[in-house]
């Protein structure tokens, strides 16, 4: 172990704002049809700064019968007056929040920042992000639009006719948020559903539920319907369950573990709801012996170490030539080593602590695997002293691909590297593609046609080219195989909450 830079209790971080401390001293409930209240049951969580371990807010849990009263009022909304708004207005409702959410993004950037553990920089981004994404959807709600087609022919023997379709809501949406960037997967379920004209019910992780609620406050002050924004927090098992299975759900947006996507996909078998789920990943980056070291090494690092590795896209497994294979480690090794480890609070953090102490040891059992199936530890592998989560950037290369740290999504700080010795575009291929997931990737080369010629050959979601993780609001996010069902982002995001119907009118 090394020693822990973290001083004890977030109150000593210097940055916290009084705004931010109020919040966090109120009573946190479950917005249920436009109003708090406390769950049926009157039981509470305590929430963890994950880099010190101090409580910092206690919130309400909801159980089965919360999410009923939610679905309940989720159901009343849509029928009216959610749906039967025009797209005009449904769309002001979301540039509002998104004006209200720049009014309080640091409240909602040091609510992340205390409640997950990442560094100020991402969090602020993801604050950005999130008005942004109101703002794209209330344009896309504005451009909701059906076609005209040819009437089928057995009608048109015998009259005029004319055949159209239009799009409509999918009816309430049950979404589950798991606890990696909480506010901003909520937002990127929530925005298209507002503006397809579904309602919602969210369940948050019950690890990070507070930016979620301080969004339902700017939910009531932006005047939305009650009833068509429900925040049910709890447990995945009973209130996420419960959703997932609901006959009054239409469809369930989930995002989280591929081994809970199964159990969501048998949840909602029941009423046959659509499904979108949006899984785990291990990403494949491929450093081609042409690549440009400047840009690699700091790109392929941070694919690996952003977010501490809690980040489905992470780019893990990595795939390095042999040619600039121990040039490129070394350079990558001493990049990682000065990223500064701390509380995201301070501005210099560049890797905040893991979730939580389960999450860290279960990270830490990863590393020791690895060890002891014969990888090198190049650098990082020890747990940080003390209370917060905290586990150091972490190297391994001359991994194989039977390896336990290349085969399962570890969800933290490490980098398993495997060199190769072809160009055979076909074989690195197959090597980047020897996975159940599908989720992101990367390419690495200054040769256009071989960057071009390999993505087209990998198999996943989302594939960068000298560059990792480029997501957008306007770009769909989404996985082959194993990494999910459906896109999110973009328009196809907005698609996801739409039905489309065809109508024939013999005239
Ligand atoms: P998780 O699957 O444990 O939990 C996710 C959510 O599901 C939580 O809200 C949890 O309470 C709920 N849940 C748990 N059991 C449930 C059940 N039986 N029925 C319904 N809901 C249930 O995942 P996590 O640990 O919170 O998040 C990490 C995982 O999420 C990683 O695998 C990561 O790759 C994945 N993830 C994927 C994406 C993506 O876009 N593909 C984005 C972020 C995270």
């Amino acid at each position: 172990m090394q020693a822990n830079p973290i001083e004890p209790g977030f109150s000593s971080v210097a940055t916290v704002s009084e705004v931010t401390r109020e919040y966090l001293a109120k009573e946190h409930l479950l917005l249920i049809n436009g109003e708090w209240v406390a769950g049926e049951q009157g039981d509470s969580i305590d929430t963890f700064d994950p880099a010190t371990g101090e409580k910092i807010a206690t919130v309400a849990i909801g159980h089965q019968a919360d999410i009923d009263k939610a679905v309940a009022a989720a159901n009343a909304a849509f029928i009216s007056p959610w749906s039967k708004l025009s797209h005009f207005e449904r769309a002001k409702y979301l540039s509002k929040l998104a004006r209200l959410i720049e009014d309080h993004a640091e409240t909602f950037t040091e609510l992340e920042i205390l409640d997950n553990g990442m560094p100020r920089f991402i969090s602020a981004l993801t604050i950005q992000n999130i008005s942004e994404m109101f703002d794209y959807y209330a344009g896309a709600a504005q451009r909701i639009e059906g076609t005209t087609t040819n009437p089928p022919r057995h009608i048109t023997e015998v009259a005029e006719a004319l055949t159209y379709t239009v799009k409509e809501p999918v009816g309430v949406a049950g979404q589950i948020v798991p606890w990696n960037v909480p506010i901003s997967t909520a937002v990127l379920k929530l925005a298209p559903a507002l503006a397809a004209g579904c309602t919602v019910v969210v369940k948050p992780s019950e690890e990070t539920p507070l930016s979620i609620l301080l969004l339902g406050e700017l939910i009531i002050e932006a005047g939305f319907p009650p009833g068509v924004v429900n925040i049910v927090n709890g447990y995945g098992y009973d209130a996420g369950q419960h959703l997932a299975e609901h006959p009054q759900v239409d469809k369930i947006s989930f995002t989280g573990s591929t081994a809970t996507g199964r159990k969501v996909i048998a949840a909602a078998m029941g009423n046959l709801k659509k499904v979108s789920l949006e899984l785990g990943g291990k990403s494949p980056v491929v450093i081609m012996p042409d690549a440009d070291l400047s840009l690699v090494v700091p790109g392929v690092a941070m694919a690996t170490f952003f977010l501490q590795g809690q980040n489905c896209m992470a780019g893990t497994r990595i795939f390095i030539h042999e040619s600039i294979h121990d040039e490129c480690i070394e350079q990558i090794a001493a990049f990682a080593r000065q990223f500064v480890i701390g509380h995201g609070l301070k501005p210099e953090t560049f890797i905040g602590p893991l979730i939580s102490k389960a999450h860290r040891d279960k990270v830490y059992g990863y590393i020791q695997k690895g060890i002891e199936e014969g990888a090198t530890l190049v650098c990082g592998g020890n747990m940080l002293a003390g209370e917060g989560n905290f586990i150091e950037p972490t190297i391994f290369t001359n991994c194989t691909p039977d390896m336990a740290i290349v085969k399962e999504e570890i969800f933290g700080p490490v980098m398993a590297v495997q060199r190769f010795n072809t160009t055979d575009l076909d074989e690195i291929a197959a090597m980047a593609n020897n996975t159940e997931y599908g989720l992101s990737g990367s390419v690495w080369t200054t040769n256009l046609s071989t960057a071009h010629s390999l993505v087209a050959r990998i198999r996943a979601g989302q594939v960068s080219i000298n560059c990792h993780g480029a997501i957008g609001t306007n770009i769909p996010f989404g996985g082959y195989g194993q990494s999910g069902w459906g896109r999110e982002f973009g328009q196809e995001g907005l698609d996801a909450y739409l039905e489309t119907k065809a109508v024939t009118a013999r005239l």
